[in-house]
């Protein structure tokens, strides 16, 4: 049974996370989608939030689990027996940051890889943060987020902002 971890911040999951989760699904037989809580980047959603989220988004995807998780990605993975991580290439923009944090968890764990996917080109440009400058903006979300999730931005904005 071929296992993949799909690790991130999700704040929140768009359609580009959704487009590697389904191309995850080819090659993996289960996909867990591993939601950090990544204090530093100071996410608009708190950690359950974000999970219910992901939930919501995935919920007609067949073979994806969600869960959060703490501390080292790769004992995380060891400790669900995945073979790989699972990681989304946009732009170049992304490849250094990715390219290090391989790396380092090759050397931290060697018996695990990590696994580069390219999402369809109509998702390569879209970030979660972008998404929520749009939102706040008051721009359409349509095309970027599950319409679960276009809710949650908006009503959490309001609330920052009424
Ligand atoms: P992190 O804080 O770990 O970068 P993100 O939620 O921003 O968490 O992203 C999780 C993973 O999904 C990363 O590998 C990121 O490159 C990838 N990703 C994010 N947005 C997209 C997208 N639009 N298309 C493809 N991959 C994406």
């Amino acid at each position: 049974m071929r296992i993949g971890v799909y690790p991130g911040t999700f704040d929140p999951i768009t359609y580009g996370h959704t487009d590697i989760i389904a191309r995850s699904l080819q090659i993996f037989d289960t996909v867990i989608v591993a939601v950090a809580p990544n204090p530093s980047k100071r996410p608009l959603f708190d950690l359950a939030h974000r999970v219910k989220m992901v939930k919501h988004a995935t919920r007609g995807l067949q073979r994806v689990r969600v869960e959060p998780f703490n501390g080292l990605l790769v004992h995380h993975a060891r400790k669900r027996k995945a073979q790989a991580v699972i990681r989304g290439l946009r732009a170049t923009s992304d490849f250094e940051y990715e390219f290090q944090m391989t790396l380092v968890n090759r050397k931290l764990d060697r018996s695990i890889e990590t696994v580069f996917l390219v999402p369809s080109q109509e998702y390569s440009y879209l970030t979660s943060s972008i998404i929520k400058e749009v939102a706040s903006l008051g721009g359409p979300l349509d095309d970027f987020v599950h319409p679960y999730v276009a809710t949650q931005l908006i009503q959490k904005l309001r609330r920052q902002h009424p």
